[in-house]
């Protein structure tokens, strides 16, 4: 007979804590006691020590389980681990004279998944590798193995992973020592207690866990993930990190997302609100957004050092309302309150340009002359919500003028008709972004608009593991300012829950690339 999930757990105890963690979570969905000790899933002791996990793994049979999960206690390697703290296994690994042997290592994709899914339960978690070694470690041979990149050490991990063979495996250890309170010291008995009693906290997690894992299809929307705009301000940052070292501050996010920042900090950049907080001298790059005349003045008057990088698409709807300004317009900027595009393409006429966010706002607008009414719009609105705002502009006054060209930009409409062509067959769309970013929100409603259910999330960590029951066919794009290895991490977390097939939905290509602000070309 093949168990769906096979839960392997070395000593009773933690089989104990472990089982128990599953039974409450079979009796929360609804079974009464007796009925839950029948309906949650088998856990195997498999005893202590890589000899037994050895032995055990061998009489696995091949066809008595879809998918594995490890668990029990385990001993933390780096300094900020405390007894109870969860550890998700991105890769379990043998570790033979001192050295993790690569030839051993047992990836473990869906990670991230699981780890997310503890987090949202309350529970204190960490993503790392795992060494599975053959004796119980202490004082300096801790601080070797974390060298060596591992979080923690069992001594059975690695040897049962590979009786996974490719199915679906999670494993999940609860520290019970670590450097600061090892085994030998009386911080003993109060560790392994916190660590059985997250493992069993953790047991409806590895239920939802073990739930969502099923073969599934993927269709990726094409195009999606960076457009022109924000390559070109991300390449602005590190020609100016190269050529002025650190620190080069950045005037608020260079483009609106949470990765691109992060990796931007990581090598020198300062992301700052406001222009106060830029030392005299200092060189500031202006982000993706643009910014308004103002800002400009304020740094032209402070003598800072600018590097603008506000997308060509962007200055050309800020050139657009200071000329229709100029011509004594009233500019209804159709937009969403609050957004840096919006605040900057304000600035730039603000005694002659109101912001419109709804057909409604329209009613309020009240011009000089009813022929002389304006539109422009953010370049990051979803097409249709737009046209309809533009419609009761039009309605009211039928001689508005619009832009010469569309204001939306080329990357947000292409983005929304990819996402439109999978949304039509997909059960669930994913849309890497993050929360934000108004393109990639706009690609989410542009989904459920479709009809199709759609959740932004900022990496697979974000993926609730409910969302996908009884979804076969998963649609995943990423928005302008998302980066395409956060594609490749969300395709490669579901593919640890089950096999993958990857298609693609391409409805157009984009080839446009926009040169570089004089200060950072190349010469
Ligand atoms: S989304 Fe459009 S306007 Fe925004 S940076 Fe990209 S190309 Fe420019």
């Amino acid at each position: 007979m093949t168990d769906p999930l096979l839960v392997c757990a070395p000593l009773r105890f933690e089989a104990r804590a472990v089982r128990r963690g599953l039974r409450d979570s079979a009796r929360a969905a609804g079974s009464g006691r007796r009925a839950a000790r029948a309906a949650a899933p088998a856990v195997l002791r498999t005893g202590y020590g890589p000899a037994r996990a050895a032995d055990r793994a061998a009489r696995l049979e091949a066809g008595s389980f879809r998918m594995m999960a490890i668990t029990g206690t385990a001993a933390g390697l780096v300094p900020d681990l405390n007894p109870g703290d969860l550890i998700v296994a991105t890769e379990v690994v043998a570790v033979r004279d001192g050295r993790p042997d690569p030839a051993t290592a047992v990836p473990i994709p869906s990670a991230p998944l699981l780890l997310g899914e503890l987090r949202r339960a309350g529970l204190t978690a960490r993503a790392g590798r795992i060494g599975t070694v053959d004796h119980l470690v202490r004082g300096a041979e801790r601080e070797a193995l974390a060298r060596e990149g591992l979080i923690a050490a069992d001594m059975e991990s690695a040897t049962l992973a590979a009786a996974a063979q490719g199915r679906p495996l999670a494993v999940l250890r609860a520290i019970s020592d670590t450097p600061g309170r090892p085994l030998v010291h009386p911080g003993l008995v109060s560790g392994g207690l916190a660590a059985l009693r997250s493992l069993r906290a953790a047991g409806p997690v590895l239920d939802r866990w073990a739930a969502a894992c099923e073969a599934r299809a993927l269709l990726l929307a094409g195009p999606r993930s960076f457009c022109a705009g924000v390559e070109r301000a991300i390449e602005i940052v590190e020609r100016v990190l190269q050529q002025q070292g650190s620190p080069v501050y950045v005037r608020k996010q260079i483009v609106h997302n949470t990765h691109v920042v992060h990796d931007l900090e990581q090598r020198g950049a300062i992301f700052v609100d406001e222009l106060d907080e830029v030392p005299d001298g200092a060189p500031v790059v202006f982000s993706a957004h643009g910014v308004s005349p103002a800002v400009r003045a304020d740094a032209a008057r402070r003598e800072l050092s600018v590097v603008d990088a506000t997308c060509p698409l962007v200055a050309k709807v800020h050139k657009e309302a200071v000329r229709f300004a100029g011509d004594g317009y009233l500019v209804a900027l159709i937009g969403h309150n609050g957004h840096e595009e919006v605040e900057g393409t304000l600035g730039e006429a603000p005694g002659s340009t109101v912001l419109v966010e709804t057909p409604e706002d329209v009613a309020s607008l009240q011009p000089r002359d009813e022929g002389k009414v304006a539109f422009l719009m953010q370049t990051t609105l979803a097409a249709d919500e737009a046209e309809g705002v533009a419609g009761a502009l039009l309605d009211r006054f039928p001689a508005a003028r619009g832009p010469g060209s569309d204001d939306i930009c080329y990357a947000t409409t292409n983005r929304q008709q990819a996402v439109r062509a999978v949304a039509a067959e997909a059960d669930l769309v994913l849309v890497a972004g993050s929360a934000n970013s108004s393109n990639s929100r706009r690609l989410v409603e542009t989904a459920e608009r479709a009809g199709t259910p759609a959740h932004l999330i900022d990496g697979p960590e974000d993926i609730q593991l409910g969302w996908l029951d009884g979804v076969s066919t998963i649609g995943l794009t990423a928005g302008a300012s998302a980066p395409p290895a956060v594609v490749s991490e969300i395709i490669d977390a579901l593919g640890g829950l089950g096999p993958v097939e990857a298609d693609e939905r391409v409805t157009t290509t984009e080839s446009i690339r926009f040169s570089l602000p004089k200060e950072v070309r190349p010469t």
